[in-house]
């Protein structure tokens, strides 16, 4: 044992051994085969590389990733450890050396790629060196049931097999039960000796939010964060790019990352937010693994990840350093509907699991049942502690939901299970207790059985969510063999014998969350300064008098609302209002302007200014089309033709580049589309009227004599003469 701790300090340096890494090493050093489950950053390597240097031989280790096992191999050489690395990116001349020092016994750790690990040349190599031990990094890539699967690992242990008859050392930083099945299972190590080191990161805030206007909760959340470090996560390249953009231009320091950036640029970003060059690092999952930066103080992810492990693993690269982390996650279920589809080319198996995995997402994102319990449940901790007790807390202790009691509902749930005879998953038991005839239950009998339609009154969400909290009291278990399948524990028996009072909580409906404040044309709900809006209102109809228009040609009543949300006070603020282009301000702004400001200053509100959210496109490339064509009058068919437009979907564009303060000339097309005595009762029409809508229009002056693409254009005309 001091031997062991003599070499950690003489080879490392370190003093003493974290967590599990000394039993862990004994064990290892005994030739057994052991299981390490250890999160990222507690130090995994170490288990299999202070073992190599102490026995006899060459310890093979198995890595997935060329760039870490390259970064690794450098850390042992500079330690004085002759480590050596066997991949596709050696040379011929290479590859024989390294092969030369492992026969003649020179190497102590032999990184090897699965992939090099089934060339048959290399496996006749390897019969003939002295292997001490062989080490599985990264273990759960043997899983199709992780996050990361790599089919060569699947193909590990035999080839190992034909090399000797080794000691095994599986590590790996996220394993939920059924993984941790699969890797003993795919590695014949059902012996071995099985280390977890707990998970619970008690440093770390989780919560989710809906994904409503998530650009502005994100700049919002960033900016109350200023000059700290953090990461966002994007499921796609262009969305990487596409919200990088967007902090940029709203004054964060940021960088996107992605596998599709040269790879100098890849790495001078991530070099940047290493050295905090760069404060917010937009990435996609290809970020992060074995970056070590300690000080990262949030984690957001602003797309709904693909499992649970995935994003357990991403969280954890926040607050490494003990200190706070905040871990966000903007959550909407078209999100994970997108997910699905992506999947449509993979085999059917693939699909299924990869729908399981995001049913667990979706059923974490929308529980009301605390987050630590219900990722530690996830791991196959035990979590005890009814909420997140002592620790950082999670947005559901911090905001508790509404409960109630439950004792009825987990016995109907349980008696669902039984009376099922435990063969079925969460969805036939919540439709079996549904009553839902549908042909599955059907074919089964179960609509015959007495349990069926009791809970009928309510809704599958409902009865899901009971499922997944008697989950989560340890009544029920899920069957690691086959998928899905609900059985019930020895706990639960007993629950069905002396049922007890049990308190549940209510999920939030989150989808009817997010509708009711999508449906809000601008900036959450109806939440606008109503008698600002009443003052800008009065100044409208004022404006309006005084210059002969009709109230809607100054602002229209959208952008009225919108600045009694965010108090523009100055020309580049109220610019960012929809509808308000700088024609309009130059024209109109001055006395809104003044309004607000006064209204600021005597109310003494602190203004939106600092959320004020600057769009990083502000004119699509097809709109600059348009008003270059316009401007060289081009005959307005012609510009829809080139642009693989119909004509209206042309005037939409039009109207829409208008209303955003652009003046557009369109006299010379209208000049031949109508006769002039019609355009000016139009126009006259337009200066009259109590609203611009073109359906009251074309009540007023006819349908026969006007159609509407007509009255569009000379709307549109109107506008730009007048509120441009
Ligand atoms: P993991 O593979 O579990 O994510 P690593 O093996 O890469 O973690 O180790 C993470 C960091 O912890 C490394 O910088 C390593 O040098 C350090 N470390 C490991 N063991 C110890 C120890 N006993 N004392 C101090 N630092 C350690
Ligand atoms: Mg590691
Ligand atoms: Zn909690």
């Amino acid at each position: 044992m001091d031997k062991l701790r003599e070499k950690l300090k003489e080879v490392f340096g370190f003093s003493q051994f974290r967590g599990n890494q000394e039993v862990v090493i004994r064990n290892v050093m005994e030739g057994k085969n052991t299981f390490v489950i250890m999160p990222t950053g507690a130090g995994k390597s170490l288990c299999y590389q202070l073992p190599a240097l102490m026995k006899e031989g060459t310890a093979i280790v198995i890595s997935p990733l060329i760039a870490l096992m390259k970064n690794q191999v450098d850390q042992l050489n500079a330690f004085g450890v002759n480590a050596r690395f066997l991949n596709s990116t050696l040379t011929k001349g290479e590859m024989t050396r390294v092969k030369k020092e492992t026969l003649s016994g020179d190497i102590k750790l032999l990184y090897v790629a699965p992939e090099s690990l089934t060339k048959e040349e290399n496996i006749e190599f390897l019969k003939q060196a002295k292997i001490s031990f062989a080490a599985v990094d990264e273990a759960h890539c043997i899983s199709e049931w992780g996050h990361d699967f790599r089919p060569e690992y699947r193909r590990i242990k035999s080839i190992l097999d034909a090399i000797g008859d080794l000691p095994l050392i599986a590590l790996t930083a996220t394993a939920t039960p059924k993984v941790q099945l699969d890797i003993k299972k795919n590695l014949v190590m059902d012996d071995a000796d099985v280390f977890i080191s707990s998970f619970n990161r008690q440093n770390l805030y989780y919560e989710v939010r809906p994904k409503v206007h998530a650009k502005k909760q994100l700049i919002k959340f960033i900016k109350d964060h200023r000059h700290k470090s953090g990461i966002v996560y994007c499921l796609s390249r262009k969305k990487v790019e596409e919200i990088a953009e967007f902090l940029k231009v709203n004054d964060v320091k940021a960088a996107p990352y992605h596998a599709g950036l040269e790879p100098s640029v890849r790495v001078k970003n991530q070099d940047d937010f290493l050295n905090e060059e760069v404060e917010v690092i937009v990435a996609t999952i290809a970020f992060g693994m074995g970056i070590d930066k300690p000080d990262v103080r949030f984690v957001i992810h602003y797309d709904t990840p693909k499992s649970l492990e995935g994003y357990y693993q991403e969280t954890g690269r926040s607050g490494r350093d003990g200190l706070e982390g905040n871990c966000i996650l903007f959550y909407r279920y078209k999100d994970v509907l997108k997910l699905e589809k992506f999947q449509k080319d993979k085999t059917v198996t693939e699909r299924e699991n990869a729908k399981l995995l995001l049913d667990e997402m979706s059923m974490y994102a929308e529980s009301s049942v605390c987050r630590r319990k219900q990722l530690l449940h996830y791991f196959g901790e035990k979590y005890d502690e009814s909420n997140c007790g002592k620790t950082m807390w999670c947005d559901v202790c911090k905001y508790p939901p509404e409960t109630y009691e439950g004792k009825n509902h987990v016995v109907t749930v349980l008696e669902a299970v039984k009376q099922t005879d435990q063969r079925f998953g969460l969805k036939h038991t919540s439709d079996v207790i549904r009553g839902v005839e549908n042909p599955h239950v059907k074919s089964y009998k179960h609509n015959r059985l007495p349990i069926f339609g009791n809970g009928k009154d309510d809704k599958e969400e409902f009865w899901s969510s009971v499922i997944r909290q008697t989950l989560l009291h340890h009544y029920l278990e899920k069957d690691l063999e086959s998928i899905g399948v609900l059985k019930i524990t020895r706990l639960g028996e007993e629950f069905l014998k002396h049922p007890k009072s049990i308190t549940l909580v209510k999920d939030k409906d989150f989808e009817s969350l997010i509708e009711k404040e999508d449906n809000e044309p601008h900036i959450v709900t109806k939440s606008y300064d109503e008698h600002l809006f009443d003052l800008l209102k009065k100044l409208r109809k004022d404006v309006a008098r005084k210059k002969n228009l009709p109230p809607y040609v100054i602002f229209q009543d959208p952008s009225l609302e919108e600045m009694a949300t965010v108090y523009p006070t100055t020309k580049e603020e109220l610019a960012k209002i929809n509808g308000v282009g700088m024609g309009k301000i130059t024209k109109f702004g001055k006395p809104f302007l003044d309004l607000i400001q006064e209204y600021v200053d005597e109310n003494d509100i602190i203004t939106a200014s600092d959320v004020v959210i600057k769009s990083a496109i502000n004119k699509s490339k097809t709109k600059i089309f348009i008003i270059q064509q316009i401007d060289r009058k081009i005959d307005l068919q012609e510009i829809a033709d080139a642009k693989g437009l119909t004509f209206s979907e042309l005037i939409d564009e039009i109207e829409n580049i208008c209303y955003s303060g652009t003046k557009l000339n369109l006299d010379y097309y209208i000049e031949n589309m109508l006769e002039p005595e019609k355009q000016e009762d139009a126009y006259d029409y337009f200066m009259n009227a109590p609203s611009d809508r073109i359906s009251d229009a074309l009540d007023e002056l006819g349908e026969e004599e006007y159609d509407e693409e007509d009255l569009r254009l000379l709307r549109v005309k109107f506008l730009s003469d007048h509120a441009n």
